[in-house]
């Protein structure tokens, strides 16, 4: 399907370019960083939860167009979830980053099934991933340095 991979290909660049909520949330009570040492993407993600929600979620950092658009998206698709709901929508993008995902399970992604394509390059799963690898540390709050060379 050409025309969904232009389609998704412009979601990427957009988010990459424009990144969403590329800021520090106001009342942030979580946050975790993140470092790829293999491309130099490196985040530090801030949440505000309240009841076990997410309620607003922001990063910083710098790096890759993957990366980037990978964590402004991520920052959008958590906002009303719970720290459940956002594992499982982690779970479900990891899965399909690494190639895991059939495309019923890729449907359910919604805008996060725009990193479909990055399965076939091990090098750029990484970059996808980091930002929801941060995610989880800051979620379990251990507040340790996360890196994709685990
Ligand atoms: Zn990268």
């Amino acid at each position: 399907m050409p025309e969904l991979d232009e389609l998704y290909q412009e979601l990427i660049l957009d988010h990459a370019k424009r990144p969403r909520n590329f800021r520090v949330p106001e009342g942030a009570d979580r946050r975790a960083e993140g470092f790829n040492r293999l491309c130099g993407d490196r985040i530090t993600l801030f949440l505000r939860l309240e009841d076990g929600v997410v309620r607003d979620a922001g990063f910083q950092g710098a790096g890759c167009a993957i990366f980037t658009a990978s964590a402004s998206l991520l920052t959008e698709a958590v906002k009303g979830k719970s720290e459940q709901q956002a594992e499982d929508l982690f779970r479900r993008f990891h899965a399909l980053v690494t190639g895991h995902a059939d495309q019923a399970q890729a449907e359910t992604l919604g805008k996060l099934a725009a990193f479909g394509g990055v399965s076939a390059y091990p090098v750029r799963v990484k970059c996808a991933s980091l930002a929801w690898h941060t995610l989880k540390a800051a979620l379990s709050g251990d507040g340790a340095p996360v890196s994709t060379e685990e």
